[in-house]
């Protein structure tokens, strides 16, 4: 097994470091590490110089408007981006409902919506979760009846993370009320200005307005925007969630938030750099470099396995990866609140603009508070503790 990068890899992270550094907008950079989210605008701004440059569906095959990098060369893209971190490209775009359009749909589907989904000209959102749904996904209850040639969709969604700013939602619903839980579940790409929709905030503890409850009431779906075969929908939904998780450690955010935290602790305006000495926060600062270099080994031993075995199916070991990963970025957000010290605190963003220390701390709260989600969403911890018991220890 070989776990260093390649000359011609380290070749590409570098030329990926320098087009950041190059092309990432000041407003932009400005904001960088300081907030749990980024805003819409900030998010599209960025897909487009991405896109412009080949890159924004890094992870989809040349034939599919993808840029056709190796596995190892996604991983060094998705991590030069959190580093930094900019704005991610949009996931539920580019990781999730592009592969399934381009695996699945049809060609008019694909010609309709891959070039849209890739230039982020539609914002999709995930319309899984559910007020009975969650882990137990295939619970689902939101029903699509036949009528004509459309289906009219009635049900809840929640947790609907952008979906008060997305143009459309993939959606997961139940066309067979008698069959087996897993086996009536149908796939369906919803235009989100389709009456009936109402979608209402959900503000979650770092303040900001991230998730959404969103309600079906008789709307309209054409049959046309149903990916691949009806029923057929929970094999999509497993290949959709399990593609591509080698970067779900998501080493590079947790990363610069140890960076920072290490930099505001050598001292800013209001803070006396006192930190440096005290060995509580240096072990902590090793332990996290450390786990850090682990899962980054980690991930890069998932990726060479992958490449070898070349059969597409995700692999229980990256199960580990969400599960240390999203434990790390939350340690990691502590260290930097806890380094911030009482000027980290304020969640308001207008403090910024006292400067000094503010600014410098600014964030550090809402990314710590936002951080606690990391355990939940994409599988949460139990649950992938429960895949690597059956899948990787075999009890
Ligand atoms: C910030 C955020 C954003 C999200 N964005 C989206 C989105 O955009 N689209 C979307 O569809 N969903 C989204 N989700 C929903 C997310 O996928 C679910 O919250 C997650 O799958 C857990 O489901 P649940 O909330 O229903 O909790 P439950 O499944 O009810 O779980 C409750 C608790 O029980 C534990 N548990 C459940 N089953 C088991 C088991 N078999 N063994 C051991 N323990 C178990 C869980 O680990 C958890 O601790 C988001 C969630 C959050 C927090």
């Amino acid at each position: 097994m070989d776990l260093s990068f390649s000359p011609e890899e380290i070749a590409f992270r570098d030329e990926v470091r320098a087009f950041i550094r190059d092309n990432l907008p000041a407003d932009i950079r400005a904001k960088a590490g300081r907030v749990a989210h980024f805003d819409k605008a900030d998010v599209v701004a960025w897909h487009r110089i991405l896109d412009a440059r080949g890159w924004a569906a890094s992870h989809w095959p040349r034939e599919h408007g993808g840029p056709g990098f190796s596995p190892v060369q996604r991983y060094i893209f998705m991590e030069e981006m959190l580093r930094a971190p900019t704005p991610e490209p949009l996931s539920f775009n580019i990781n999730m409902v592009g592969p399934v359009v381009y695996t699945f749909g049809s060609d008019a589907q694909k010609a309709r919506f891959l070039p849209r989904i890739r230039s982020l000209d539609w914002w999709f959102c995930q319309g899984f979760s559910e007020p009975g749904a969650g882990s137990d996904l295939a619970a689902l209850r939101t029903s699509a009846r036949r009528e004509g040639d459309e289906y009219i969709v009635n049900g809840q969604k929640i947790w609907t993370s952008t979906a008060h700013v997305a143009d459309w939602m993939f959606c997961l619903v139940r066309t067979d009320a008698a069959a087996k839980k897993q086996e009536g579940i149908s796939f369906l790409l919803i235009d989100m200005r389709t009456p009936g929709i109402t979608v209402r905030p959900i503000i979650t503890i770092d303040g900001a307005h991230h998730t959404n409850e969103v309600f079906l009431d008789d709307v309209r779906v054409p049959l046309a925007n149903r990916i691949g075969e009806e029923n057929k929908g929970w094999d999509y939904a497993k290949f959709l969630l399990g593609n591509e998780r080698t970067g779900i450690a998501r080493v590079g955010l947790s990363q610069g938030r140890v960076s920072r935290a290490v930099s505001l602790a050598c001292g800013i305006e209001g803070l006396d750099g006192s930190l440096t000495d005290d060995q509580g926060f240096r072990r902590r600062v090793i332990d996290l470099e450390i786990e850090l270099k682990a899962l980054e080994i980690t991930a890069l031993r998932i990726i060479d396995r992958q490449r070898r075995r070349n059969d597409g199916r995700p692999d229980p070991a990256s199960s580990v990866l969400k599960l240390r990963g999203a434990e790390t970025q939350q340690a990691s957000a502590q260290l930097l609140l806890d380094a911030a010290g009482r000027l980290g605190a304020p969640l308001d963003a207008d403090l910024a603009a006292l400067g000094g220390g503010f600014a410098e701390a600014q964030g550090a709260a809402a990314i710590h508070l936002g951080a606690r989600a990391a355990t939940i969403y994409g599988g949460s911890s139990e649950i992938q503790k429960n895949i690597i018991a059956k899948g990787i220890l075999g009890l």
